[in-house]
């Protein structure tokens, strides 16, 4: 279905819908556009390119994510979970082991290890997840 901008005799404009641009030209020799304003028959398409109706278009372009304001996000959820974690400090790296191999409750805990600890835990199979430091905590 194509959309055409035709206008008559009289200079009314309006908006003819033909299933193709030869289906408009076939129906116009044969004296079967009418104008729907003085029902003249003296048609003529006007230059405007013939458009396809479609549903209403959606936006094609949303403005793009903020990504910065989704890490910050995501760090601040992040620092959220881990201050719901029971702080066990510097025996971090040892009750995480403690929790892995079932002789501690399992639970959320958060405390501090090194870089060596983290990776020897990593290298371990157990999961733990660096969190950084609020910016308040940096003073
Ligand atoms: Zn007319």
């Amino acid at each position: 279905m194509i959309v055409l901008n035709l206008r008559c005799g009289n200079g009314h404009d309006f908006e003819g819908w033909f299933a193709s641009s030869a289906a408009f030209d076939a129906q116009l020799a044969n004296a079967l556009v009418g104008c729907p304003h003085c029902a003249s028959t003296d048609i003529q398409r006007l230059p405007s390119a013939p458009y396809v109706r479609t549903s209403h278009a959606a936006p094609s372009s949303k403005a793009p994510a903020r990504t910065g304001d989704a890490a910050a996000l995501a760090q601040a959820k992040l620092r959220q979970l881990a201050q719901q974690a029971e702080d066990v400090g510097k025996a971090f790296p040892t009750e995480v082991r403690r929790i892995h191999h079932g002789e501690a409750p399992e639970r959320s805990i958060r405390g501090h290890a090194s870089l060596d600890d983290v990776a020897e835990l990593l290298d371990e199979g157990i999961g733990v997840l660096p969190v950084p430091p609020a910016k308040e905590d940096l003073h």
